[in-house]
């Protein structure tokens, strides 16, 4: 990436997680191209070409499942908020502590992070939070009215933190639908195409967004073949969901996410969390595949100021984690480049306190 003077970055950021194939990449960027000169917008009265598709590819790499398309990851949300009231009757959600789901109102009542929710109370009743990973607080937290488990398979923005598998298999066996919020996770980000694949569950439903259109807006709901019917037409919508260029942008990202860029992320993620582990000041690295979170001995955030100043994008996932989450197409190379970068960085924070930068 370059700014408005002319300056180079390398974007381990990917505009937060959503540059799947990085900037400019040559697929998306033709089928959305070829889309324009079709069809804009017809609205979601109308099945169109590039949704279809959309839906038929997600729907294989599911292993079947129905789709519904939005704009963003928290309209994602809304919709999986909106499925479980209606196919179960029960109004309950169990969230987790320090989760993130978005930023509309429902979506943030099941966002486990009180300085995100304070501000904005009073929120949607009925949700309830469990610590992550703690599987007995998550049985006593579903009770009968609870209709909705909402679990991110690695908590993103809140520190990138890995759900252990036999939690996630407790939350499928209770007696409540199961979500997974993959907005961030999805999409071939932790190594295989959806998270939950590594984690042994076949959830009811899944949220998409971030890196679903490569940086066009679409989100995405996905309810399993066999769950209940829950919504039919008429009972939610979305003028702009399902829009054709986003669509067909969609299209290409997922058919580019194909066995070797899946082990590229795997491989660049293992050097990423290997290197990451022997710099100055880094605690902990947590994640999985090109998800990665260190946690650091100072606030992120000036650290990453002082990569952007050096020429590396990179995010905070917190007050003291720093979060990377590259294209998962970048190459060794690059990885290299940014750990260098990264290394120096710390090492110069350590060295000069940062009122003298
Ligand atoms: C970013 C994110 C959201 C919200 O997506 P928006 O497109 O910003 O509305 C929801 N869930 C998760 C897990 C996210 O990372």
């Amino acid at each position: 990436m370059w700014d408005a003077t002319g300056r180079e970055y390398l974007d381990f950021g990917a505009g937060i997680a959503v540059l799947a194939l990085g900037h400019r990449h040559p697929a998306p960027l033709a089928a959305a191209q070829e889309q324009l000169e079709r069809l804009w917008h017809a609205s979601n009265l109308y099945r169109t070409e590039p949704g279809e598709e959309l839906a038929a590819k997600l729907s294989d790499r599911f292993g079947g499942a129905r789709a519904f398309f939005c704009n963003s990851g928290a309209e994602a949300v809304e919709s999986a908020l909106k499925y479980a009231r209606k196919s179960t009757g029960k109004a309950g959600v169990v969230a987790l502590e320090g989760s993130f789901h978005g930023r509309t109102l429902g979506a943030l009542s099941a966002t486990g992070q009180p300085a995100k929710r304070d501000a904005f109370t009073p929120l949607v009743p009925g949700v309830r939070f469990a610590p992550p990973n703690d599987t007995a607080a998550l049985q006593d937290a579903v009770g009968d009215e609870v209709g909705l488990i909402l679990l991110e398979p690695i908590l993103g923005e809140g520190g990138v933190i890995p759900l252990d598998a036999e939690f996630v298999a407790t939350a499928s066996e209770l007696p409540a639908l199961l979500c997974l919020d993959e907005v961030q996770t999805g999409i071939g980000r932790t190594g295989s195409f959806f998270a939950f694949e590594q984690l042994g569950v076949r959830p009811d439903l899944v949220t998409l967004a971030k890196g679903l259109g490569n940086g066009l807006p679409i989100g995405a709901l996905l309810v399993a073949d066999e769950a209940e019917e829950g919504l039919v037409p008429g009972d939610h919508g979305s003028t702009f969901g399902g829009n054709p260029v986003s669509c067909a942008a969609a299209c290409a990202v997922v058919d580019a996410i194909d066995h070797e860029l899946l082990e590229n992320v795997r491989e660049r993620g293992a050097a990423l969390v290997e290197g990451l582990s022997s710099l100055a000041g880094v605690a902990e690295v947590r994640g999985r595949g090109l998800l990665i979170g260190a946690v650091l001995d100072r606030p992120a955030g000036e650290v990453v100021d002082h990569c952007r100043e050096r020429g590396l994008l990179v995010l905070t996932a917190g007050d003291d984690v720093l979060r990377l989450a590259p294209p998962l197409n970048i190459s060794a190379e690059e990885v290299d480049q940014a750990l260098a970068t990264l290394a120096s960085t710390l090492q110069r924070d350590r060295d000069r306190p940062s009122y003298n930068l």
